[in-house]
C-alpha cells in the first residue's frame, strides 16, 4: 500500500474512491495545477506559447 501526496501542497491524498480531485488532495489544488498550465508554467515543447488571458472563476472553498 503506497501513500500518495499532493503534487501541489504535498499533503496526504485520499484514495481515489473517496477523492474526486485525485491525484490532488482537493479540488482547490486541482485548480491550482490547471492554473499553472494556463499560466504557461508547463510548456509543451514544439507548441507555440500562446495562451488566452482568461482567469479561473474563484469558487467558494469547500471542505
Ligand atoms: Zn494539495
Amino acid at each position: 500500500m503506497s501513500k500518495r501526496t499532493c503534487p501541489i501542497c504535498e499533503r496526504a491524498v485520499l484514495a481515489r474512491e473517496e477523492n474526486s480531485a485525485f491525484p490532488f488532495c482537493s479540488s482547490r489544488c486541482q485548480l491550482v495545477d490547471l492554473g499553472h498550465w494556463l499560466d504557461g508554467e508547463y510548456r509543451v515543447p514544439g507548441e507555440p506559447a500562446e495562451v488566452a488571458d482568461s482567469g479561473i472563476p474563484s469558487d467558494s472553498s469547500e471542505g
